[in-house]
């Protein structure tokens, strides 16, 4: 097992808390604190190379990063685009089936 694997597993592990959270309330929460729903600064948003760099630096100090990975895995699933949650869409995809098989996911159709 490499140690992006058991990065990736971490992450599931932590998004265990939010399991049980609805849907609905997800999106509430994200939508009001995600720091890129507020205006953007006067100076706009920094020059980013990859998409790694973009979520680093956007997502880096966002009090709802694991609300907004949370809600992304559950409703856009493997089709996952951009960033989200401080991951690249490829980061996303990987950590999707460790997630789904976290937190009785599975049983609850989740996606
Ligand atoms: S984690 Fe990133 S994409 Fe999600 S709400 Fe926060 S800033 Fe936006």
């Amino acid at each position: 097992m490499s140690a992006d694997d058991l990065r990736l597993i971490g992450i599931a592990w932590r998004l265990d808390r939010l399991r049980w959270v609805p849907t609905d309330v997800l999106t509430d929460v994200v939508t009001s604190d995600g720091v890129c729903m507020w205006p953007p600064p006067d100076d706009g948003l920094p020059d980013t190379g990859s998409d790694g760099e973009l979520a680093d630096r956007l997502c880096g100090g966002c009090p709802v990063r694991d609300e907004c990975l949370e809600l992304e895995l559950r409703t856009a699933g493997v089709h996952t685009v951009g960033v989200w949650g401080g991951m690249t869409d490829d980061d996303r995809r990987a950590l999707h089936p460790l997630w789904l098989r976290r937190g009785e996911r599975t049983d609850r159709g989740t996606r």
